[in-house]
């Protein structure tokens, strides 16, 4: 581009544009902010407004689009949620004394991962940046929600563990070095539909981190924030302080509190895992309803779900700490009335966590103000509320209550109770707390009473009994006569406007008056806006004593929801120990349960140990229940551990260190891709981290591949998990390949189950019991009875199948000794071997009724030929 062509605005304008590359640049002209160029392509594409073109002083026009600035939030918002960042180019200098070009500056940059616009904002979700530092397989983990003022950080080795902690917080951005991209993107990318930024090697290369870290946090050294042996984490921790000051161009103070774990301080949950067992969404729709979270979370406070969620996300591992919130919700369970007074008190409440933020960022409405102050007057019934409770957890909140009646006191006599929505609306500090602003009110109000006596003094005094005073943003005040009266008009009026029937004038003694009014309306906006900043900065400086409140009615509000869940399901006390046990009986599935209000859900028994109960093999047809028994047992386990009551007669729960699930391939419904490949990925890693205080869930591995290769890997796997030497973790195995219940029999540890399943002539009935012994027969064919496939296909299917099994037993054994055998079948001749092939091929369970009806049709045809 010939650059000294350019206009100088535009010039201005690329200049900018160099600095925010990979942003769009919002420039604000006049009441407009334009983007140009690409960012005028992109953006017209994504918000499906105009794309027009400005003249640039080159021979082409400069493409260009503009959203009015009043309403740029919501094009905002749109462009935040596709992934772009958006930089907001603002006039710092009053465009009518700017000498020349008026200047302008970025003010903010808006990214998904550091908005803290309420519009922007989900209220029941945090909204996390993560920044990741990689040097070779260690990795520096932060993660901020600068809405809610929440720091965490940790060290992680290995990518597999990298992209667990992602799992966790479902980051709405993150930053990685160039050494991080490398090795993470590509899985970010898949896995989060997240664009991962990879330019930003500046942001994580600064000498004076720790210097910055220790300023951020007010600290004297890295050991008091347990970061002293953590050289990954400062690195990420340091790049996240400094692109958060990228994007918010002011210091953020109000983030002053940095947790720092260790990863093994939690439960830990892989991807994979957390969405097969749906804990906050559905793997098929991603929807809350039907996960984990959905049946958990009754809380009465977005604070509240906020925090329930991040309990759901760390599970933890240390039984001290799970008892204290399982003792706190027993007491709650136990006492409806405590339930009902707490949860009046919490519906009463706002959520102050981010208005704090708001607060400390400067963009705190009047509105906010309220609601704080709503919330703050909650305080006192609150405290009142948990004055017997006896459950540590509970008692420790009402230890040190601060009722913060100070900052409620001025809050109250400094704001309306029901303020505008903006401040520069008027109206926003109430009378008697600033007297500057009342004598200009009571000015404002006397010359509304001066225009009345005005208009009733130039009726009497002219006669013109329908003479009027009125106002316009154009004249100012002014009277207005009509067409018949104007004869009547003294000298002493000036004329200022004609209309089709009427004259409007102004006098002298109304123009005093009008100036009166106006000055003091404009004085009134400027002192209400200093009076307002006045009491900003007074609450913020109590921050700390909010942040308490804040976690106080969080925390009792995540409790009391879980209490709550526990008396509307009937869920129990978990008995937790670290013994390695897991005995539950009468367990239920807490999400298929609800789901099936009007059908009975069949609880069962669960016995697993470190001993003779490690590894449960289930059998049983399709539809029988195994995938939801087990799934059961995994969910069970969790809720235990981050310290819900759970769906049983009554559980003991040993504690397990992760929990794995893998499903096998065809059962797996999502992806586009290898699905075997995935699968064996996927086995491959629990392998490789499951420990003996695992809990791991096979669902029907192997299926992806043919039958021999499958049997022979999920045999495999079943020896080197029961293992005591290699993994000897907690283990379900659900599996249709029945061969496998012979390792009961051949290894220690290992126990047949099934599903029961009453057979009456060609019915079966699903009893939904699982019962020890391995299943003797799958009843593929009675399951496609049971969908519907018709009698004579059913026929058909078993007549091949007789046949089949004749030989059937021939082929197993061959195939297990030696495998290059197996196409040895003793059929007679060439078309059943054909059809043995493509019945042994073929995984029925994949089929669709009208797919397997055809089938079977087809090879019933077939064989009909023999
Ligand atoms: P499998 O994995 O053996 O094919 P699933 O676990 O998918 O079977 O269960 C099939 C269906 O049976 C589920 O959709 C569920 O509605 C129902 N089901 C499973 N277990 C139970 C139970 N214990 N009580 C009632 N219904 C159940
Ligand atoms: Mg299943």
């Amino acid at each position: 581009m010939a650059k000294e062509q350019m206009t100088p605005m535009m010039t201005q304008y690329l200049k900018t544009k160099e600095e925010y590359e990979d942003c769009i640049l919002f420039y604000r002209l006049g009441d407009f902010y334009e983007m140009f160029f690409d960012d005028a392509i992109k953006a017209s594409k994504e918000l499906e407004i105009t794309l027009t073109g400005k003249d640039c002083g080159l021979s082409e026009r400069a493409p260009m689009c503009g959203v009015p600035f009043h309403s740029a939030s919501v094009y905002i918002a749109k462009l935040i949620e596709k992934g772009y960042k958006v930089a907001i180019c603002e006039q710092v200098e009053d465009p009518k004394t700017a000498k020349g070009i008026v200047k302008r500056e970025v003010i903010r940059v808006v990214t998904p991962g550091t908005v803290v616009d309420e519009e922007l904002l989900d209220e029941k979700n945090n909204n996390y940046l993560a920044v990741i530092y990689s040097q070779r397989d260690k990795y520096g983990f932060a993660v901020s929600d600068i809405s809610t003022g929440e720091i965490y950080t940790t060290e992680i080795s290995g990518a597999d563990e990298a992209l667990n902690e992602i799992a966790r917080y479902e980051p709405k951005e993150i930053l990685l070095n160039s050494d991080a991209a490398e090795k993470l993107s590509a899985q970010v990318e898949l896995r989060f539909h997240i664009t991962p930024d990879e330019c930003t090697d500046d942001f994580f290369e600064n000498s004076e981190f720790e210097k910055n870290i220790l300023q951020q946090f007010g600290k004297n050294s890295l050991s008091e924030i347990a970061l002293d042996t953590k050289p990954y984490a400062v690195r990420a921790v340091g790049a996240m302080i400094a692109y958060l000051e990228h994007t918010q161009k002011t210091s953020l103070t109000y983030l002053n509190t940095i947790n720092t774990y260790e990863v093994n301080q939690y439960m830990d949950i892989d991807v994979n895992t957390r969405r097969n067992l749906e804990i906050t969404e559905t793997m098929r729709d991603k929807v809350k309803r039907g996960s984990l979270l959905w049946v958990l979370d009754n809380t009465e406070t977005s604070m509240g779900a906020r925090l329930l969620k991040q309990w759901i996300e760390k599970p933890l591992i240390n039984p001290i700490e799970i008892n204290k919130r399982l003792y706190s919700v027993k007491e709650l369970t136990e006492n409806i009335m405590l339930r009902d007074d707490l949860s009046a008190v919490l519906s009463g409440t706002y959520d102050i966590s981010r208005i704090i933020s708001r607060i400390s960022l400067g963009t705190v409405t009047p509105k906010d103000l309220i609601a704080l102050k709503m919330t703050l007057l909650q305080l006192p019934e609150l405290e009142y509320t948990l004055s017997n409770v006896k459950s540590p957890m509970l008692g420790d909140m009402r230890k040190n209550f601060d009722l913060l009646e100070d900052v409620c006191d001025l809050l109250e006599r400094a704001i309306n109770d029901e303020p505008p929505a903006l401040l520069r609306d008027g109206n926003v500090i109430k009378e008697g707390f600033n007297e500057e602003i009342d004598n200009l009110r009571i000015a404002m109000r006397d010359g509304k009473k001066w225009l009345a006596a005005l208009e009733n003094e130039e009726r009497e005094s002219t006669g013109i009994s329908k003479l009027k005073v009125g106002y316009n943003k154009v004249f100012g005040y002014y009277i207005e006569i009509t067409k018949s009266a104007i004869k009547d008009v003294p000298d002493y009026y000036i004329r200022k406007q004609t209309l089709a029937n009427c004259e409007r004038y102004i006098t002298p003694k109304l123009k005093e008056i009008e100036n009166t009014i106006l000055g003091a309306s404009e004085k009134i906006v400027t002192l209400e806006s200093y009076v307002f900043e006045q009491v900003r900065t007074s609450v913020s400086e109590e921050i700390e004593r909010l942040k308490n409140a804040a976690h106080i009615i969080a925390t009792t509000d995540v409790l009391l929801s879980l209490a709550q869940t526990a008396y509307k399901n009937n869920f129990t006390m978990p008995e937790i120990s670290d013994n390695g046990k897991i005995e539950i009986t009468d367990g239920r599935h807490p999400v298929v349960e609800k789901m099936s209000k009007n059908s009975m859900f069949v609880p069962n028994d669960t016995l697993l140990n470190n001993d003779d109960d490690r590894m449960i093999i289930i059998t049983g047809p399709n539809m029988a229940g195994k995938s939801t028994y087990m799934r059961q047992v995994a969910l069970i386990t969790l809720m235990a551990q981050i310290g819900s009551f759970v769906p049983a007669k009554s559980a003991k729960i040993g504690i397990v260190d992760k929990i794995f699930t893998r499903v096998g391939a065809s059962d797996d419904i999502s992806s586009g891709q290898s699905t075997f490949m995935l699968e064996m990925t996927e086995v491959s890693h629990i392998l490789k981290n499951a420990t003996s205080k695992s809990l791991i869930i096979l669902d029907e591995i192997g299926r992806g591949t043919s039958t021999f290769d499958g049997l022979s890997i999920a045999w495999a796997v079943v020896e080197y998990i029961q293992n005591k030497h290699k993994i000897g973790a907690k283990t379900l195995f659900a599996t249709h390949y029945h061969e496998l219940t012979e390792l009961e029999e051949e290894l220690d540890g290992v126990k047949n189950y099934r599903i029961a399943v009453k057979k009456r002539g060609d019915d079966i009935t699903f009893l939904r019991k699982i019962v020890r012994g391995g299943a003797d027969d799958s009843y593929g064919i009675e399951v496609a009875a049971l969908a519907g496939v018709p009698k004579e296909v059913i026929n058909g299917a078993k007549k091949i199948l007789k046949k089949i099994e004749n030989d059937e037993i021939v082929v197993e054994h061959t195939a297990k000794k030696h495998e290059d055998t197996t196409n040895q079948i003793g059929f007679g001749d060439s078309i059943a071997n054909e059809i043995a092939d493509e019945l042994k091929n073929m995984d029925v369970t994949t089929y669709t009724p009208i797919e397997a009806m055809n089938k079977l049709y087809e090879l019933a045809n077939r064989a009909k030929e023999i």
